[in-house]
């Protein structure tokens, strides 16, 4: 009989935020392929009597290829397992989900994907700050630092009315806000870097766009971080007018 996959987001690190789902699909499984970024507290969580094999890749060390992940994956449901493969954050986010459920569907294995929560939601809950807003910043522009994306749309991004969200960018946050103010990004706009989001050991960062291409975007830590550029990082409701005001004191 053929097992089956869980393909599940753990959340940004703190047990915290690993959602109930995904926490009832840790305790039914047998096999447990899980990445770097999934914390020793989430790790503690694993039944006992599960088979753990940590796929991690760290700083270019690949200890794991996508390609034997998929095939460790893919052999263990064969051999009748319930499998769960546990990745940081979501896992439809920067998490080769495609390749993954591509492979499986491929066999015929079945295959459920439940949410976590991603990075971003971690980043800008400890920033305190939204990540959509009324006015002009009703878009969020999502993509990675560091494949070349950047250099390639970075007049749309300095010209783009919304939140600019850049996923393994921590290490690129000088070199990205200097693309932006080149491409006449104004050098006010607000930018954060977020470094283990969602766990004990986040830092902060923020400043403006112009001070970033300085850099004045230290990092702090070895571990994740995010970089947002947008107006929603200084909003406060201190913008809303006195009617406004008026109307929500009355509530
Ligand atoms: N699937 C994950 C993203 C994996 S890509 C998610 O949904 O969050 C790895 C990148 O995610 C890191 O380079 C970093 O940019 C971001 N990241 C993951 N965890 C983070 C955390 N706790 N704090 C800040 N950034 C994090």
């Amino acid at each position: 009989m053929t097992g089956s996959v869980v393909i599940a987001g753990a959340g940004p690190g703190g047990l915290q935020h690993l959602t109930l789902g995904a926490l009832e699909a840790i305790r039914e499984a047998e096999v447990i392929l899980y990445d770097a970024l999934i914390s020793d507290e989430i790790v503690a969580q694993f039944p006992e009597q599960a088979e753990k094999i940590f796929v991690g890749k760290r700083c270019g060390q690949h200890a794991w290829t996508q390609t034997m992940i998929i095939s460790a994956m893919i052999a263990h449901a064969l051999a009748g397992k319930k499998v769960l493969r546990l990745k940081g954050g979501d896992p439809a986010v920067f998490a080769h989900l495609a390749e993954e459920l591509a492979a499986l569907h491929k066999l015929a294995i079945p295959v459920r994907v439940v949410p976590g929560v991603t990075a971003v939601l971690a980043a800008v809950a400890e920033l305190s700050r939204p990540l959509t807003a009324r006015g002009g910043s009703r878009h969020v522009w999502i993509t990675d630092g560091h494949s070349g994306d950047v250099e390639k749309y970075a007049q749309q991004m300095a010209a783009f009315p919304g939140t600019l969200v850049f996923y393994m960018a921590a290490s690129r946050c000088q070199q990205i806000a200097q693309l932006l103010l080149a491409h006449g990004m104004p050098g006010e706009k607000p930018c954060a870097l977020v470094e283990n989001a969602g766990t004990p050991d986040c830092a902060l960062c923020t400043t403006t766009v112009a001070a970033a291409a300085d850099g004045a975007l230290v990092r702090r830590t070895n571990g994740p971080g995010i970089f947002l550029v947008g107006e929603v990082l200084q909003q406060t409701i201190s913008q809303m007018t006195e009617e406004e005001y008026a109307l929500a004191s009355q509530r």
